[in-house]
């Protein structure tokens, strides 16, 4: 095979331009992601117009599957099986019935929360899950305690 001369100064230096393209890579995505996050909060309608939209589109449907079949994954992955119904039902007791956060009363609904992110490393057991109120848990996201 006959190689072109920037063929052959790209072979040389691969590893060079490889690391060049990822930095640039990096760079610039958290510079789109900047700009995203600032359109999201000048833009919040568009925003939820937009994500209204792309749920109900087949790639959207397609990604919300893809997600949830990791997050599935996660859980069984990191279990230890000490997460039961017998131990939520203990916990909930325990918490007085009480958000875990702020101390609300969560005797009409709670959320089952991982306080370490399953996404962040967080195993599915019993000794990573406390009770919240739905607000809290909506409010917490990902963010570590
Ligand atoms: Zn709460």
């Amino acid at each position: 095979m006959i190689l072109t001369k920037s063929q052959k100064i790209y072979r040389k230096n691969r590893k060079k331009i490889r690391g060049y393209q990822k930095k640039y890579y990096e760079t610039h995505k958290k510079l789109h992601a900047d700009k995203d996050l600032k359109w999201k909060r000048d833009n919040p309608d568009k925003y939820k117009e937009y994500q209204h939209k792309y749920r109900r589109s087949d790639a959207g449907k397609l990604n919300i599957k893809i997600s949830n079949h990791r997050r599935r994954a996660l859980r069984i992955a990191t279990s230890d099986g000490s997460v039961t119904k017998q131990a939520i039902n203990g916990m909930y007791v325990g918490q007085d019935y009480k958000c875990n956060l702020c101390g609300d009363s969560i005797k009409d609904n709670y959320h089952i929360d991982h306080i370490y992110p399953l996404s962040k490393g967080g195993s599915h057991t019993i000794k990573n899950i406390q009770l919240l109120c739905p607000h809290c848990n909506l409010t917490k996201s990902n963010g570590l305690p």
